[in-house]
């Protein structure tokens, strides 16, 4: 049993009561998109109803409400991440385009022909092709750092890899499409070692275990809000101060200017604000604090433990189906479990299932390289939240069954 009140903590997510074509909804879709807990959902509605107003520029009561409570989350942000200061924390659309905006701010600023920018087999899209538009047209050299049959990354060839050249290691801290754990805070240390900058993305990381950034000595970390309880459509980008501090803005607009002028030279506010152009997701981002706090409420170390409870037993049951075969089997690994069928296409099991209320996801999960390192097009992934519950595995494990021997 986890260490939390796993009933009570169910009540909380408005979204497991419903049903999925008459069956009580199994939601094991969780790297995707992990559900909101109506504490999250409810700011919404407080926000909308009592201090809808744009931010940092008002003179009025609301504008100076919202204005606190969005200040108010960035140091939210802040302690979740163990950062040293709330002017690290930069918020923007989601991890891609966190990685986007290091991409062309710093990437664009330091990166040449002859250099090396190091990714993983494991990456998902978004780590990849920032880094591939980019190369295209500075000349940099991508290199991709392999992983082992387990799906573990190989650290004797990423410490070949690295040399004087390499100016950036990208890397995911959690695989979504096999849930690796990848050992960043060694992989900064070595990156470090030659002189270059790690960029950290958490996606999978912050919703399953928690993140010190300080302690991984990441110069950049990014997250999504929509993965780790929060809504859709703001996410995190944490950058080391003195790197933040000489990027050029990305994008231009409002809220990022010092003066604007046609005769001098148009001047930038300092970070984080620097790089927040624009009206950003209030609501979002006030949500986001909210979700933050609903889950060291209930505490990362006992999510991040039941989560691998659910997912040893899964591992377990799904190990005794004829001709199933588990892709992702690294001795540190979060609750992902992605497999494939014989003789069962992935698809054809993802919609089938759907049909007896499970939701998993199939396809390439955004990682096609590793898919393909791996001779498969796509896979079958569960993903566990800290609201699953072993009945929901042994649905899941039951249905699953039953639909290989309808496709077979
Ligand atoms: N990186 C990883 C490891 C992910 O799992 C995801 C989302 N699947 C992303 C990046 C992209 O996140 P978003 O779509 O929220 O920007």
């Amino acid at each position: 049993a986890p260490a939390f009140d796993l009933n009570a903590l169910r009540e909380d997510f408005p979204i497991l009561c419903r049903e999925v074509h008459g069956k009580p909804l199994v939601y094991f879709d969780n790297a995707a998109t992990s559900q909101t807990p109506r504490q999250v959902i409810e700011m919404f509605n407080d926000y909308y109803s009592r201090y809808n107003a744009n931010i940092h520029r008002g003179l009025h009561t609301l504008a100076d409400e919202a204005t606190a409570a969005f200040e108010g989350t960035r140091e939210t942000v802040r302690a979740f991440l163990n950062a040293e200061d709330s002017r690290q924390i930069i918020f923007t659309r989601g991890t891609t385009e966190a990685i986007n905006l290091v991409a062309n701010s710093w990437g664009r600023t330091n990166l040449a022909p002859g250099d090396e920018v190091l990714i993983s087999m494991l990456e998902h899209h978004s780590n990849i092709v920032p880094w591939q538009l980019l190369a295209r047209e500075l000349g940099f050299t991508i290199k991709v750092i392999p992983v082992d049959v387990d799906g573990a990354l190989d650290m004797t060839a990423y410490r070949t890899l690295l040399n004087e050249r390499t100016k950036l290691v990208a890397v995911n801290h959690v695989s979504n499409a096999l849930g690796t754990i990848n050992p960043v805070a060694e992989m900064a240390t070595l990156a470090h070692e030659v002189g270059a900058n790690i960029l950290v993305d958490g996606a999978q990381a912050t919703p399953h275990q928690t993140v010190d950034v300080q302690a991984i000595d990441a110069d950049f970390y990014a997250f999504s809000g929509h993965k780790v309880y929060g809504p859709t459509g703001v996410g995190v980008l944490y950058g080391k101060r003195e790197l933040l501090e000489v990027m050029p803005p990305w994008q231009g607009g409002g809220e990022m200017i010092s003066t604007v002028s046609f005769e001098v030279d148009t001047t930038f506010a300092a970070i984080p604000h620097k790089f927040e152009a624009g009206t950003p997701a209030i609501a979002e981002v006030i949500a986001l604090g909210r979700a933050l706090e609903w889950v060291q409420g209930v505490g990362l170390g006992a999510i991040g433990d039941w989560e691998q409870t659910l997912l040893s037993y899964a591992t377990q049951q799904v190990r005794k189906i004829d001709g199933l075969r588990i892709l992702g089997t690294a001795p540190h690994k979060a609750g992902v479990l992605s497999f494939v069928v014989d003789g069962a296409h992935s698809q054809d099991i993802g919609l089938l299932i759907d049909q007896l209320g499970v939701a998993i996801r199939t396809g390439h999960h955004c990682a096609q390289p590793l898919l393909h390192h791996f001779g498969v097009d796509a896979t079958c992934r569960a993903s566990f939240a800290a609201y699953n519950t072993v009945e929901e595995i042994d649905t899941f494990v039951a249905s699953l069954k039953r639909v290989i021997n309808m496709v077979r």
